[in-house]
């Protein structure tokens, strides 16, 4: 909590925890590599697929970023890039040469995919025991049925989340979640993961009304939904812990002053780069928490490694049926 209640009457705020997603990612990547020891002892490598349609430089970087750390830990990867005129059938075709090829156990289709080629039918075709991003309707369907963690591929941002709480000793049962967004890649997964830990969720979105009521009621606020800042200082409930999941780039001054005010290294970093990032969550509000993931340096860190680790789960499931 923020604030301890020392003997007497005084009541002294206590700075927030920071929730640091650099060194639990590391920690979850140095354990991924031993499971990948004990797979190819057992005679077997982890094997991920990463196919990037086009020339989306964005995309560019995070498929590097994977194919390296693959490399790191242990996995066999490969990279397939068709080109941006691929049709929904030639990469379907593709897809299904990566069902039936032994080794590969993950395959991941980086998102998002050039306005003509049907992106569902294409995330759909992945068989689902490979489907390390866990977004095919029957790993979504097995995460809401509440099958054990070690059986379900789960999306990668939200299984991050819960990793970050864990591993900080947050407790989850019996907390009241708040999640502020309904996608199928953050916001559903997430709450679906929650209530499987036994917390009390509430969902938000758009529609929602006294948004605020609600978040003040929250001793765990994941917030995604894609807006600069929009979590302010009112709306938190002293003490709660704070999952950021928003990547949001501001580039004029009056933002930078606005968030970042009197913050020296922001407002270097943002004067060499012409922007700098900012979750969704008003870093005045982390002043208020009892913990919080910064932006950058918390949830997003964990995406790549939670990938690593589907890879390797999928690998061990596919293999040894458990
Ligand atoms: P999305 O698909 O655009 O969904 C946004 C959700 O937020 C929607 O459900 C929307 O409600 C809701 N929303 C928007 N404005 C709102 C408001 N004012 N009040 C309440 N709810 C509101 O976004 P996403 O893919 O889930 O991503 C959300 C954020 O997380 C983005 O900044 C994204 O870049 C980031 N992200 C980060 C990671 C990571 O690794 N850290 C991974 C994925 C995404 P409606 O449904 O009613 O429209």
């Amino acid at each position: 909590m923020g604030r301890a209640m020392l003997s007497g009457m005084t009541s002294v705020a206590t700075p927030p925890r920071v929730l640091d997603g650099i060194a639990i990612a590391a920690e979850i990547k140095s354990e991924v590599a031993l499971r990948v020891a004990t797979a190819r002892s057992a005679g077997y490598q982890p094997g991920l697929a990463v196919v990037l349609v086009g020339d989306v430089p964005a995309s560019q970087i995070y498929v590097r970023s994977k194919v390296k750390t693959c490399a790191e830990l242990g996995i066999y990867s490969e990279m397939h890039t068709p080109t941006a005129t691929a049709t929904t059938e030639e990469l379907l075709a593709l897809v299904d040469s990566l069902n039936r090829n032994d080794a590969i156990d993950g395959i991941l289709i980086q998102l998002p995919l050039p306005g003509h080629v049907d992106t569902a039918r294409l995330l759909e075709a992945v068989t689902p025991a490979k489907d390390v991003d866990g977004f095919h309707p029957i790993n979504a369907g097995r995460l809401l049925s509440g099958a054990p963690d070690e059986q379900v591929l789960a999306p990668c941002t939200p299984a991050g989340i819960l990793e970050i709480l864990r591993r900080s000793q947050i407790p989850v049962a019996g907390a009241r979640a708040v999640v502020l967004g309904r996608s199928n890649i953050v916001g559903k997964p997430v709450a679906a993961m929650l209530i499987n830990a036994s917390a009390t969720v509430t969902v938000c979105h758009s529609k929602t009304r006294d948004l605020a009521g609600i978040t003040r009621e929250a001793d765990i606020l994941v917030a995604a939904i894609g807006r600069a800042g929009y979590v302010t200082a009112e709306m938190v409930r002293p003490g709660a812990t704070l999952i950021d999941v928003g990547i949001n780039r501001i580039d004029t001054e009056a933002e930078l002053n606005r968030f970042f005010p009197g913050d020296a290294v922001r407002h270097e970093s943002f004067l060499m780069r012409g922007s700098t990032l900012v979750g969704d969550i008003d870093p005045a509000a982390f002043a208020v928490s009892g913990a919080f993931t910064p932006v950058p340096g918390g949830v997003g860190a964990l995406t790549i490694a939670m990938l690593m680790s589907n890879t390797v789960k999928a690998a061990r499931l596919r293999r040894t049926g458990s």
